[in-house]
């Protein structure tokens, strides 16, 4: 198990590597009211947030495990986890947001990848009337 701390090296490493692209971006930022977390990294003008998701707190499906001590209370505050992140990716998508979740188990490259492809997408939907 690895606690998903507030702000990992991991995503500030992601952050270095996104602004050695050239991308630029706010970490942290709350793009609409009533969120109840804080996306990594927010491109606002694509309109587009970014969350690194710890593989344990947000039951990755490929690390999904809980403790064997209290393991019903485990499962039902990760199952909140989970049931949490798909109310925020709604209201964001429902106020005009795209939202990208990435692992805390991909590779940073990869990463940064998705990130490149989710913006390129999000300047697209953009273009339109
Ligand atoms: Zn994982």
């Amino acid at each position: 198990m690895r606690a998903n701390r507030p702000d990992s090296g991991l995503e500030k490493a992601l952050r270095s590597a996104l602004h050695a692209r050239g991308l630029r971006f706010r970490k942290h930022h709350q793009p609409i009211a009533g969120l109840h977390c804080r996306p990594d990294v927010v491109f606002t003008r694509a309109r587009l947030v970014v969350f690194v998701d710890g593989c344990f707190w947000h039951s990755c499906p490929e690390h999904a495990t809980w403790p064997s001590a209290n393991a019903d209370w485990w499962r039902e505050k990760l199952a909140a986890n989970v049931a949490r992140d798909r109310r925020n990716d709604a209201a964001l998508r429902a106020a005009g947001w795209q939202v990208l979740r990435v692992w805390e188990h991909q590779p940073l490259p990869e990463m940064v990848e998705k990130v490149i492809d989710a913006l390129t997408v999000a300047r697209a939907g953009m273009a339109g009337p």
